[in-house]
């Protein structure tokens, strides 16, 4: 079971910010700003390209959890920023789907090849 189902599962713990029957977000454990949530499907889907043309609707509603999160967390007002990572280039390190919400301080570009 990966690192996010056992999340999920609660068998190891997270600062659980919402929970329904299909999505979680929680807390990231490395933050790297004042408000850095991961916003997960409850099926695992190892990543973007995993994806399941019927997975749209799922997708869909990640997104509509980070916009209530964002009002939530307060910071819709100034924005933020939504990332994705998609393997290995991509960078992504946990193999399933997550939805980084970022924001709490004006960000800056950090894509870098070295
Ligand atoms: P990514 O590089 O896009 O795959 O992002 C993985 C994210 O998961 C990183 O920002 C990590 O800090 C975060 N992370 C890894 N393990 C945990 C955990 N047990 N609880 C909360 N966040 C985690
Ligand atoms: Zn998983």
């Amino acid at each position: 079971m990966c690192i996010f189902c056992k999340i999920i599962e609660k068998e190891i713990p997270a600062e659980i910010v919402f929970e329904d029957e299909e999505i979680l977000a929680f807390k990231d454990a490395r933050p790297l700003a004042p408000v850095h949530i991961l916003i997960i499907p409850k099926k695992h889907i190892a990543s973007i390209d995993n994806l399941e043309d019927t997975d749209a609707l799922l997708m869909g509603k990640l997104i509509v959890a980070a916009r209530t999160l964002a009002r939530k967390f307060d910071i819709s007002e100034k924005g933020y920023r939504l990332l994705i990572r998609v393997g290995e280039w991509g960078g992504q390190e946990v193999p399933h789907i997550h939805l980084h919400l970022i924001g709490g301080a004006q960000l800056y570009e950090e894509i870098r090849l070295v």
